[in-house]
């Protein structure tokens, strides 16, 4: 069985470093809220850093939408579909 990283690293990204499609507020959050994407992305793109601040990349996303419905009013301020055939491409299904 592949393991995540490998899965992952099978999609496509086409990212969009001038315009972010995700936005959070990772500098005041608490722990409980920060954990929950932590543990919820699917891609690991949520850290929750040695000073209590939530560190994230929005590079490697899957566009699910876990974070929006986790944490939506409270960390994630923007959350969008890439714009102008940006964002992931899944190579398995
Ligand atoms: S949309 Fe999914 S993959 Fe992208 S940052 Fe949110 S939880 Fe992670």
């Amino acid at each position: 069985m592949k393991k995540l990283e490998e899965r992952l690293g099978a999609n496509k990204y086409y990212v969009d470093e001038t315009s972010p499609h995700i936005i959070i507020d990772g500098q005041h959050v608490s722990k409980e809220e920060a954990m929950k994407l932590v543990n919820g992305c699917p891609a690991g793109l949520y850290t929750l850093q040695d000073d209590g601040t939530l560190a994230f990349d929005f590079a490697g996303c899957l566009e699910c939408g876990t974070c929006r419905v986790l944490c939506g009013n409270s960390i994630v301020k923007t959350w969008k579909y890439p714009k102008n055939a940006k964002g992931v491409e899944f190579r398995q299904g």
